[in-house]
């Protein structure tokens, strides 16, 4: 299906939509993005989107030259104009165009680049019945080099590696580690484990992406009466786990099974993890900004 997509403000269709041999995003992985969610004919979290968005782009020092206002406008009018009600959404931002690393001599026009598409990451029943999941070899970035805070174009090669390892092993997911051994975050998700009815999560310092979903997982919790705790977490504290399941905008909230073929819990998805999915869907159907 042709859509429209938002290039630099034109709305054109995306078989046009034409970006420069030496953008920057294209030649380096120069770039910030966000991937969100429409429900129901509306943007699930844009302003926390809109806001993380800006804030890798600050990190990167990437001046993104237009206002949140107009980027939260361009984001609803592509989905506006693409008729989509339940779609997910693409914001790329580039440093700009030259050759040559030195920010010191490209065009600093940032391209900007908004695009919708449909994506289910994965079939229905294995939100029934739960990923298997391999802790890969692949570790996540220490802050000291790339934050994994900041969601770049460059940084995904690292779980695209990643997400290779689980392939070949024909795992649904693959884990992955920070530089001391402490649990991370999956290739595109957060984990989250429950153990005697608690809800545990790594820190933000342990090296992930602070997801928006894992945001709104820890919301949901609390209201549940769920207690959270963010905390270091190892391989030995998933596979002692009860019930353990990923959260991110593609994956949504999905049931984790078995880490390196041990079962998690019965190796079924557990009765908290079903209330915290229900939860979340109920929550995207009935929030978000209106198109
Ligand atoms: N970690 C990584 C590495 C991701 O790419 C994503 C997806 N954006 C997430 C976690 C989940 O974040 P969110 O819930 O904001 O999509």
């Amino acid at each position: 299906m042709r859509r429209f997509v938002n290039l630099n403000g034109q709305m054109v269709s995306s078989a046009e939509a034409k970006i420069d041999l030496y953008d920057h995003g294209f030649l380096y992985g120069d770039g910030v993005f966000e991937g969100i969610r429409a429900y129901n004919g509306r943007i699930f979290k844009l302003q926390e989107h809109v806001d993380r968005l800006y804030h890798s782009a600050r990190a990167l020092m990437i001046h993104i030259p237009i206002s949140k206002e107009e980027m939260t406008e361009r984001i609803k009018a592509v989905v506006r104009e693409n008729g989509e009600t339940n779609c997910y959404i693409r914001v790329t931002v580039s440093r700009g165009v030259g050759l040559g690393l030195d920010p010191r001599h490209i065009r600093h026009e940032p391209t900007i680049a908004i695009s919708t598409a449909d994506l289910a990451l994965y079939p229905p029943d294995m939100y029934e019945n739960g990923l298997h999941v391999v802790t890969v070899s692949t570790r996540v970035p220490p802050a000291q080099s790339l934050d994994p805070r900041i969601k770049s174009l460059g940084r995904y090669i690292n779980n695209i590696l990643a997400k290779m390892e689980a392939n070949r092993v024909g795992a649904g997911e693959g884990l992955m580690l920070n530089i001391e051994g402490y649990v991370a975050e999956a290739t595109g998700d957060n984990i989250f484990v429950i153990k005697h009815g608690v809800l545990h999560t790594p820190p933000p310092s342990a090296g992930i992406l602070a997801g928006i979903t894992r945001a709104t997982v820890m919301m949901l919790a609390e209201e549940m009466d769920i207690p959270v705790r963010e905390t270091m977490l190892t391989l030995y504290d998933v596979y002692t786990a009860d019930e353990a399941f990923l959260t991110g905008t593609a994956a949504e909230v999905i049931p984790m099974v078995t880490l390196d073929d041990r079962p998690i819990g019965t190796g079924k998805p557990g009765e908290m993890t079903h209330r915290i999915i229900a939860a979340f869907r109920e929550h995207t159907q009935s929030s978000g900004t209106p198109v």
